[in-house]
C-alpha cells in the first residue's frame, strides 16, 4: 500500500482554498496521493483560518478527532498549516499534542522537504520570508476554473482583523509572470480565473497596476471570464470601473467590503473611507455597467456600535441594495488593534439581535435584486450538479449568482445561456436557452449544447469525474 496517502482539510476563504491547491501540487511532486479516506491517510493537513475565533474552535474540534486515527499507528502525521498556525504557533501543540507539524502562511508549501528531513516532533516553522510560493502547479478541483494569486499580504491593518498579522505584508507577484501563468491555465482548458489577494486592487508591478494587469490577461491569453476577490474601497479607481464597462471578459461582478455604514465606526475599524465615499464608487460602477452584481462583507457589534450606527449600517443596505452579503458579529481576535485599544462592550445578545435584522432585511433585498433577472439569459458556467438533486446542474452567472437548471452532464465545464424563470433569495433557476432572438451573449464564448438532454455519464472528462466524486 502507498505510505504517501495525503489528505487536506480546509477551513476559510478562496485564498485558503487556493494554498490547498498549491500545497496539494507541492505534495504531488514529492510522490504524494491524494486520498478522500482520512481512515487511510499517513499525512492528514488542516489548513486553517483565523478571521473568526470560530473558525479557529472549529478546526481544534476537528483536529481533537484525528486523534482516534493516531491510535491506530499506521504512521500517520498531523499537520496544521495556515493562518491559526501562524498566530497560535506552539499553542497548537499545547492544547493539541498529537499533532506533528505547525507550518505557518508561508512555510506550509515547504511540508514535503520538512517531512522528509524532520528530526524529531513536533515541530514548528512560521518564518516569513518563503519567495516564489505560489509558482508550484495547483491541484484544481475543476478543469475549467482556477484560482490565480496575485498579491499575497496586507497593508492595511483594520483594527479588527488579523490577516496582517499572519499573513504578513504586502508582496505582489511580477506581471509578466502571471499572465504567463494565466496563459499557461488557458491552454490548460480554464475558462473562468479567479485573482486573489487579500486586497487585490492595491496590485503593481512597476507600471502595470491592477486594471492594467487584468486588461493584460483578456488581451494576452484565452481565459474567457476573469474574476476577482477582495478589492479594498480606498483602492477602486475609476480605471478599473472602466474596465468593468469596456471589458466583456471581466465579469459584472465586485465584491466591495463595506464594513460599516457608520462614518465613526468605519473610522474605528481604520477604513480609510467614509460611506459617501463608498456610496459615490458604488453609484459610478452601476452607471458605466448597469448590470453590475454589487456584494460586501459588514460587522455588526463593533465595539461602540450604538443603535444610531447600527442603523446607519441598515440604511446602507438599504441605499445599496446589495446583490447579497457576508455578514458577521465582532469577534475580538488577539493580537489586533481593536482587541488592544478598544473595549469589547457590545453584549453578545445585543450582537446577535443586529446580525438577525441585518440578515432579515438582506434577505428581502437579495430575493428583491434576483427577480429583476427574471425572464434573462444569464451565460452560466456550469460546475456540477445541485447539491440537493444531482439530475439538475448548477452554474454560475456573470453576476456570481447561482442558477439551476436541467441539462445533460456534457454541458459541465461549458457557458451556457440560461433562461431564468424563477428566482429566490440566494438561487435562480433557468432552462437552458436555444433561441437566439434577442441573445447577446456576454464574453466570447460560444457553446455547443447538445440536443439530447437525456441523462448520460459519457463525455465528463476523468479528472472532473473524480473531482466531482462520480466515479
Ligand atoms: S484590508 Fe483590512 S480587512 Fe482586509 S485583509 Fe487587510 S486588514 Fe484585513
Amino acid at each position: 500500500m502507498n505510505s504517501k496517502l495525503y489528505h487536506i482539510i480546509t477551513y476559510g476563504c478562496q485564498m485558503n482554498v487556493a494554498d490547498s491547491q498549491t500545497l496539494a501540487g507541492c505534495l504531488e511532486k514529492s510522490g504524494y496521493q491524494a486520498t478522500e479516506d482520512e481512515d487511510i491517510a499517513n499525512l492528514i493537513i488542516v489548513n486553517t483560518c483565523s478571521v473568526r475565533e470560530k473558525a479557529e474552535e472549529r478546526a481544534f474540534g476537528r483536529l481533537g478527532d484525528l486523534k482516534r486515527l493516531k491510535k491506530k499507528g499506521h504512521n500517520l502525521n498531523i499537520a496544521v498549516v495556515g493562518c491559526m498556525a501562524q498566530r497560535l504557533g506552539a499553542r497548537i501543540i499545547d492544547r493539541i499534542p498529537h499533532v506533528d507539524l505547525v507550518l505557518g502562511t508561508d512555510r506550509m508549501f515547504d511540508l514535503p522537504e520538512i517531512l522528509e528531513q524532520k528530526e524529531s516532533i513536533p515541530e514548528i516553522h512560521t518564518e516569513f520570508g518563503h519567495e516564489n510560493i505560489d509558482d508550484a502547479p495547483a491541484i484544481r478541483d475543476t478543469p475549467f476554473s482556477a484560482y490565480l494569486t496575485i498579491t499575497r499580504g496586507c497593508n492595511n491593518y483594520c483594527t479588527f482583523c488579523i490577516v496582517p498579522f499572519v499573513r504578513g505584508r504586502e508582496k505582489h507577484h511580477p506581471a509578466d509572470h502571471l499572465v504567463a501563468q494565466a496563459a499557461e491555465l488557458a491552454s490548460d482548458g480554464v475558462i473562468e480565473l479567479t485573482l486573489l489577494g487579500q486586497n487585490v486592487n492595491s496590485y503593481r508591478d512597476g507600471k502595470v497596476d491592477f486594471p492594467g494587469l487584468m486588461q493584460r490577461i483578456a488581451n494576452e491569453t484565452d481565459i474567457q471570464r476573469i474574476r476577482y476577490t477582495s478589492p479594498h474601497p480606498k483602492d477602486l479607481s475609476l480605471r478599473l470601473i472602466e474596465l468593468h464597462a469596456n471589458e466583456p471578459k471581466v465579469m459584472p461582478h465586485v465584491h466591495l467590503p463595506l464594513q460599516s455604514g457608520s462614518d465613526r465606526i468605519l473610522q474605528k475599524m481604520a477604513r480609510p473611507y467614509l460611506y459617501g465615499h463608498y456610496r459615490n464608487m458604488v453609484k459610478k460602477l452601476r452607471a458605466a455597467t448597469p448590470h453590475i452584481a454589487i456584494t460586501t462583507d459588514v460587522i455588526v457589534g463593533f465595539p461602540t456600535e450604538t443603535e444610531l450606527d447600527f442603523q446607519m449600517t441598515l440604511d446602507a443596505f438599504e441605499e445599496t441594495q446589495f446583490d447579497s452579503a457576508f455578514m458577521f458579529h465582532y469577534s475580538v481576535r488577539e493580537g489586533t488593534r481593536a482587541w488592544k485599544e478598544i473595549e469589547d462592550d457590545i453584549p453578545y445578545e445585543l450582537k446577535i439581535e443586529r446580525l438577525e435584522r441585518l440578515i432579515e432585511l438582506q434577505k428581502k433585498i437579495s430575493y428583491h435584486k434576483n427577480q429583476s433577472t427574471l425572464g434573462k439569459i444569464q451565460d452560466t458556467l456550469v460546475d456540477g450538479f445541485s447539491r440537493r438533486d444531482n439530475s439538475i446542474l448548477k452554474g454560475k452567472t456573470p453576476g456570481g449568482k447561482t442558477a439551476l437548471f436541467a441539462g445533460d452532464e456534457k454541458l459541465i465545464g461549458s457557458v451556457v445561456p440560461v433562461k431564468i424563470s424563477q428566482a429566490d433569495s440566494w438561487t435562480l433557476h433557468g432552462s437552458v436557452y436555444r433561441g437566439s432572438e434577442g441573445y447577446r451573449p456576454i464574453g466570447f464564448f460560444k457553446p455547443e449544447i447538445p440536443d439530447s438532454v437525456a441523462e448520460s455519464t459519457v463525455g465528463i472528462p476523468p479528472a472532473l469525474r473524480k473531482a466531482l466524486g462520480r466515479g
